[in-house]
């Protein structure tokens, strides 16, 4: 069995005075490793190196473009092994091997991205008087701690440490409990890497042992935190004791909002592949559809057609769904099924799927759900899974009101060839990103990503993000007899 190390000031820490957890394989249920169920103590060991490397001179003598180099590097070292990679995160967290390979991509080039930006984070000067030279100096924070989810962990660490890094922090990595796979296969490229000892930390371990110890830690300048609204509130409630700045990329229950007039082809297939994709266990996932009251019928018949012709199958099968994390999530999902079955009318699915050779493993039925009331907690909740809520609405207005009518507000899809109404809905839906006529857009490595509402705190992707782990320094200069 393998067995993964955690990686702490350079050394792979981990042995047999430790408490170890099984790492499953959603597909079939077989044990794939084994994680080190980091402390308390592990996680203050890991931090206090990261302040050192981070304080060093070795660390300060690297010059921005270096750092650059680095992540650009390890871009391509991703692409060179991404089919290892992608094989990693599908054994993993299950998803089919196609979305897999997406997801390495995606983390490639957000090291790209972020190693090509490394040496352009620039001040400004600012005119103040003659005989006065005013500039601002962006500084790296210090510490960043980072804890990932399971979903996408190794775009995930990617998207938050390729920035961090690119502006010369000290890096903290808590990975999820379920998902250490691919976080590991990075910590060891870093540990082989030229970077200073400490500068890139990798933790494993539960949310309420590394994770809880992690985000109150009071030498760390910077959490960034993506996972559930409820561990959010207490990694920010555990960060401000310390006056430490979060990033919070949180969950959502985005709508699909689909006009009559909208081209039919493009908007089922946006629909579908927006609630599907890693079996609807995704941040953004498309799990309200808003279709136009005289336009719901004709649409719902042809969604429901394209539902039942998906495969579900083991990851590395590579079917259009694969399986629910684990039994826990299942059983969550199931239980919101049977809510939306008493409440509603079924669609489609709404059942267990058995999967040859998969018979460790759990799955569901993509499922879509019609006839909810607004505020019921189906509707209202996220549910992480592949199940679809129906809405419908009378016009622009109400479709707006929909909507914003949940605690969410991380993405909205608008489907119309009205540019009118497409403008004026995207610029009234409260969501981070909206897209029109698309969802997704291609991973959207620069496209600032982040929520309203309860969906989160400041923005990842895209230049936006760099300024998550810079502190911002005047610099007055008097000159001349002034
Ligand atoms: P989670 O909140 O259970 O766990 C996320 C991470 O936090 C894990 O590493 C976990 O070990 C850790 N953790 C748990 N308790 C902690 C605590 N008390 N203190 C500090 N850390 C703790 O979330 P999850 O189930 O892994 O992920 C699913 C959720 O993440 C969904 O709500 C999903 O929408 C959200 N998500 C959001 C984004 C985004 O970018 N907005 C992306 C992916 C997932």
């Amino acid at each position: 069995m393998k067995k993964i190390q955690m990686l702490i000031g350079g050394r792979w820490v981990g042995g047999e005075k430790d408490e170890w957890l099984p790492v499953i394989n959603p597909s079939d249920g077989e044990q794939i490793a084994e994680i080190v169920n980091g402390t308390a103590n592990h996680v203050d060991e890991a931090v206090r190196a990261a302040e050192a490397a981070f304080e060093s001179e070795e660390w300060r003598a690297w010059k921005p473009h270096e750092r650059g180099n680095l992540l650009i590097e390890l871009a391509r070292y991703i692409r060179e092994n991404a089919e290892h990679f992608a094989e990693l995160e599908c054994r993993d967290v299950g998803k089919p091997l196609t979305q897999a390979r997406a997801d390495a991509e995606a983390a490639a080039r957000y090291f790209e991205f972020y190693g090509g930006a490394a040496d352009k984070v620039m001040g400004d000067t600012i005119p103040i008087e003659d005989g006065l030279l005013n500039a601002t100096v962006l500084e790296p924070a210090g510490v960043t701690a980072h804890i990932i989810p399971w979903n996408y962990p190794l775009q995930i660490i990617a998207r938050s440490v390729g920035a961090a890094l690119a502006t010369g922090n000290a890096i903290v990595v808590k990975s999820a409990e379920d998902t250490p796979m691919t976080a590991h296969a990075l910590a060891e490229w870093f540990a082989d890497s030229p970077l200073p000892k400490g500068i890139y930390n990798h933790v494993t371990g539960l949310g309420a042992g590394a994770g809880a110890a992690l985000s109150a830690h009071p030498k760390i300048n910077h959490v960034t935190f993506t996972g559930s609204v409820g561990t959010g509130i207490s990694v920010m409630q555990a960060a401000a004791k310390n006056i430490v700045p979060v990033t919070l990329e949180l969950g959502g229950k985005s709508p699909n909002i689909v006009f009559e007039d909208a081209d039919e082809e493009k908007a089922l297939d946006g629909v579908v592949r927006a609630i599907i994709q890693n079996a609807g266990q995704t941040c953004s996932a498309g799990s309200r559809l808003l279709v136009e009251e005289s336009y719901k019928e004709e649409f719902l018949g042809k969604l429901k057609a394209r539902f039942e012709s998906l495969k579900v199958g083991r990851g590395m099968d590579d079917k259009d769904i694969g399986p629910i994390l684990n039994k826990r999530q299942f059983d969550q999902i199931m239980q919101r099924i049977e809510e939306a079955k008493a409440q509603g009318k079924l669609i489609s699915g709404g059942e267990a799927v058995k999967v040859e050779g998969g018979e460790g493993g759990h799955y569901i039925a993509p499922t879509i759900i019609d006839g909810l009331d607004h505020d019921c907690p189906v509707a209202q909740e996220e549910i992480f899974g592949p199940v679809l809520s129906v809405f419908t609405f009378k016009d622009v207005e109400d479709a707006i009101r929909t909507a914003n009518s949940t605690d969410y507000g991380l993405v909205a899809g608008v489907w119309t060839k009205d540019i009118d109404v497409a403008h004026t809905v995207a610029s009234r839906v409260k969501a981070g990103q909206v897209f029109i006529n698309n969802y997704g857009a291609g991973g959207g490595i620069q496209m600032p990503f982040g929520g309203y509402k309860k969906s989160g705190i400041g923005r990842e992707k895209g230049f936006i993000a760099l300024r998550n782990y810079v502190q911002v320094k005047n610099i007055a200069v008097r000159f001349g007899g002034g």
